[in-house]
């Protein structure tokens, strides 16, 4: 299929004060599509000199599209997500290209939840009211400004996804935006800025500089007209971004790693479980922030579990991104398929037990070729719940296996290492579940479901996983600083 970007190929250029631009030193870097290992075009490769051209271009669109009411913004919002739509496949077709993930579920979950990105906090603005405090004899009126220039950096599990996630609620509170997508991931970026074109919306408000991480990344960290930092990726980038950002005072969002538990209570509905921790533990290949790598059983339904759980992932078909029935595609490169590998190996050290996969054989129908970077659905029995195979990030499609007896056990094992992202909880009685989500030191907690989200709520981590919200009203207020005036009345 034809894929256009800006300049009419498959080479991500930079869009800055609503142009498709080059580096302004000319340098690129090529972009592979992990399932072929074949060679789809090229990305600008950044420098500070192309922040500072996209800082300028963002400051030079601020003070229009501050000025507009916030109703005014999220019409812009609505167009947004209008245009996406229009080109909906066009958005999956480059989102599987990009990240190797299934056709299919690109189409229902990366396009679908970017185009309702924009349509969510649209209507979320439409539905806020002014912040009053009335005292005896004056009234406090909260007012929210925007904090001006923003830059926001994303990674490659779900890219437009969570570029849009930050992308939407910025522009809504009069921000103007520098944004660095994933160097492995270019694609669907440009597209939201050639649907901003198509729309009209201001020069300037949206830019994209393309390139590395300790390059452009860095150069939007360091940069003093740049007010906030809201950044998605892994823990130790984060710490990074947090180092750099904090002495410089810029407002920070940190969502990062995790490493999240799947419970299986005794009571539990088995083959609801079943199918919840298949999900949670590789859908997109294991390969999003909130998949449920470790998988925690009562003891006495383990057996049982386990039987149904190795017979639903040995199942799972993996293979072509293109192919309609794929469930699991190709990890995001060769180096990240090295890299579960050597976890793997590791889990087989710390004495784990392969019940099932490990390697890279494909069972999809149109068969992968060689270069794309495929591994079956791997499931670990037998690791102490403290070895670095069940602590640490994988990223991956890997799960490990782990018995507990009672409730404290569970809450105890489910808490036992750095990451606090997510997990989730399966069990007929809910109220038993509830006491138990209390006790899990994680931002959220699924009962009887995985990845169910009301984007009203709020989303993040804590220890590890990251520092504060996004979602709703917690995006809104990050991306805005609060000015109370206090009117004294007479
Ligand atoms: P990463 O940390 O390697 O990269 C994330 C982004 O940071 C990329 O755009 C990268 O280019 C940029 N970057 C790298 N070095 C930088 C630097 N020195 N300065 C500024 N920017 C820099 O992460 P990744 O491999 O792209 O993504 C996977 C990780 O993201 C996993 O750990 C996953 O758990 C995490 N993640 C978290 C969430 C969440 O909401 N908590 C969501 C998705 C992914």
């Amino acid at each position: 299929m034809d894929v256009r970007l800006g300049d009419g190929s498959m080479n991500a250029l930079n869009f800055i004060g609503g142009h498709f631009v080059d580096a302004i030193d000319g340098q690129s870097i090529p972009n592979i599509n992990p399932a072929t290992g074949q060679l789809i075009g090229t990305l600008a490769r950044s420098k500070q000199e192309d922040v500072d051209a996209a800082v300028n271009a963002s400051k030079i669109a601020q003070q229009n599209w501050s000025a507009l009411d916030m109703l005014e913004r999220a019409d812009w919002l609505d167009r947004l997500a209008e245009g996406l739509e229009a080109r909906k496949e066009e958005l999956a077709q480059r989102e599987s290209k990009d990240t190797g993930k299934p056709l299919a579920l690109a189409r229902r979950v990366d396009a679908q939840r970017s185009i309702d990105n924009f349509r969510f906090f649209a209507e979320f603005a439409r539905t806020q009211e002014g912040e009053l405090f009335q005292m005896q004899d004056a009234v406090n009126v909260v007012h929210r400004k925007p904090i001006g220039t923003v830059g926001l950096i994303t990674p490659w599990n779900l890219p437009l996804y969570l570029l849009s996630w930050k992308v939407a609620p910025a522009l809504l509170m009069g921000n103007t935006i520098v944004a660095k997508p994933s160097e492995l991931t270019p694609l669907t970026a440009n597209l939201l800025c050639e649907v901003a074109t198509e729309i009209g919306l201001p020069s300037g408000v949206l830019n994209v500089v393309h390139g590395y991480g300790p390059e452009v990344g860095q150069a939007i960290l360091e940069h003093p007209s740049i007010g906030a930092i809201s950044f998605t990726g892994g823990t130790e980038t984060g710490r990074h971004v947090a180092a750099t950002a904090a002495p410089m005072f810029k407002k920070l969002s940190l969502e990062l790693g995790g490493k999240n538990a799947t419970i299986v209570l005794d009571d539990a509905d088995l083959d609801r479980a079943v199918e919840g921790a298949v999900r949670a533990g590789f859908t997109n290949g294991g390969q999003v922030c909130l998949c449920g790598s470790r998988i925690l059983i009562h003891a006495s339904i383990a057996n049982d579990f386990l039987t149904k759980f190795v017979e639903s992932v040995e199942s799972m078909r993996c293979g072509a991104p293109e192919d309609e029935s794929t469930q699991i595609g190709a990890l995001i490169s060769q180096e990240h398929v090295r890299k579960v590998e050597s976890y793997i190996e590791l889990g087989i050290e710390e004495g784990g037990c392969i019940l099932t996969g490990g390697t890279r054989k494909m069972t999809g129908s149109v068969g992968p070729t060689p270069e794309g970077a495929f591994l079956r659905p791997t499931i670990i029995d037998g690791l102490a719940h403290t070895s670095r195979t069940s602590t640490e990030e994988i990223f991956g499609p890997v799960v490990t296996i782990h018995r507990f007896e009672t409730d404290q056990e569970a809450i105890d094992i489910a808490n036992s290492t750095e990451y606090g992202l997510a997990g989730s909880i399966w069990s007929k009685d809910t109220e038993r579940a509830y006491e138990l989500a209390k006790q899990i030191e994680t931002g959220i907690v699924w009962v009887n479901t995985w990845l169910h989200r009301d984007l009203r709520t709020p989303f993040g981590g804590v220890k590890n996983s990251g520092v504060g919200r996004e979602g709703g009203s917690w995006s809104l207020g990050f991306f805005s600083e609060p000015l109370n005036i206090c009117i004294k009345e007479d």
